[in-house]
């Protein structure tokens, strides 16, 4: 199951993708969804507003992301570095954070 999540696999059948593409943030293409999975037909957003709940969990894997990196820097950088680190960070993580938190909001609901 933790395979299917980090490979983004159908949670149904475990074969067909979820994402078609994984997005690329310095060209600021945002990964893009399939509707239905290619082996089984299986939906990824039930109804509309669906993936609203994701965004619950992208907001807890920022926090986890944010809160790491605050720990592991803000007592041995300078200031200003600490704040290019953070935000820099938000930014590299934000088409992760879309991506898994999709993943696993279809994995905690999916049926
Ligand atoms: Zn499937």
């Amino acid at each position: 199951m933790i395979a299917s999540i980090t490979t983004g696999k159908c949670p149904k059948c475990e074969k067909g993708e979820i994402f078609a593409t994984t997005g690329n943030i310095f060209l600021v293409r945002i990964p893009k969804m399939h509707t239905h999975c290619s082996e089984c037909g299986y939906a990824f957003e039930k109804e509309p507003g669906y993936f609203l709940g994701a965004m619950y969990v992208s907001y807890a894997l920022t926090v986890i992301e944010m809160l790491t990196l605050f720990f592991l820097t803000f007592w041995f950088v300078p200031l200003w570095a600490f704040f290019v680190i953070i935000f820099g960070g938000l930014l590299l993580f934000s088409f992760f954070n879309y991506r898994v938190s999709r993943i696993l909001w279809i994995r905690l609901f999916p049926y």
